[in-house]
């Protein structure tokens, strides 16, 4: 206790954290931002036009990780969960309006995380031009690996993004294919928010999202940085 800690009415939530492989150190989470239809497979399968628009944006609150090992709890009001395998970024370096040639260098590390979706709610917001949270932002509506350092592994540009339900491959995409990549991604984003460190960048997911039910086992990989795997209860 310092002498200036402020006098707090109840205990503040605790700081979520993820580990870092192979480190003693946690990485502390500060915001969850996520890219939508970045693979144009998974856009023309929402019904959209593949052709490179700019990247939009939506953020999940940073306690809707699930941590690595634990369970995917199926959430409340909705009956089409759906998995979206993704390969996150973690920021280790923050800023605004950060240019494309220069972005990878706030970049602390890599995971591999799932987008796991309120489908039916997410589509009954979209039709009525409301915002995505009751779809998106839900408790544990973000499970994550382990990070990976840049010192450790650098900045992957290609790698297997897959998922499997009970066995059976569902996504198979690769980082190669991402309409926008990190670097511009980072560049995007920065110039709508100023990043920080602790920022996660969810960059979206590629075809093949379907739903999952209780008693499904999910698992799922960004090749050469993380895995998943989650039982949904
Ligand atoms: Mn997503």
């Amino acid at each position: 206790m310092t002498d200036n800690a402020p006098d707090y009415a109840f205990a503040p939530a605790p700081v979520v954290s993820l580990p870092i492989e192979g480190h003693a150190e946690r990485f502390p989470v500060r915001r969850i931002y996520c890219v939508g239809r970045n693979y144009a497979a998974h856009a023309v399968e929402m019904g959209h036009d593949p052709d490179k628009e700019p990247p939009f944006f939506f953020q999940k609150p940073a306690d809707t990780i699930v941590q690595p090992g634990a369970d995917f709890p199926y959430p409340a009001q909705s009956s089409d969960v759906h998995f979206e395998m993704e390969h996150v970024v973690a920021i280790g370096t923050g800023g605004a309006d950060i240019p494309v040639e220069t972005a990878l260098d706030h970049v602390f590390g890599y995971a591999a995380g799932l987008d796991m979706t309120r489908r039916d709610l997410q589509g009954a917001a979209k039709k009525m031009g409301r915002p995505w949270e009751v779809g998106k932002a839900f408790e544990s509506s973000a499970p994550m690996s382990a990070i990976r350092t840049v010192a450790d592994i650098g900045h992957p540009a290609r790698g297997a993004v897959r998922l499997w339900v009970n066995g059976e491959m569902r996504q198979d995409g690769d980082l190669d294919q991402l309409i926008w990549k990190t670097q511009e991604v980072i560049a995007h984003l920065s110039a709508l928010f100023t990043l920080a460190p602790g920022d996660l960048i969810m960059t979206g997911t590629p075809a093949g999202v379907g739903p999952v039910a209780r008693g499904d086992e999910m698992v799922g990989e960004v090749e050469g940085i993380g895995r998943v795997e989650l039982r949904v209860v």
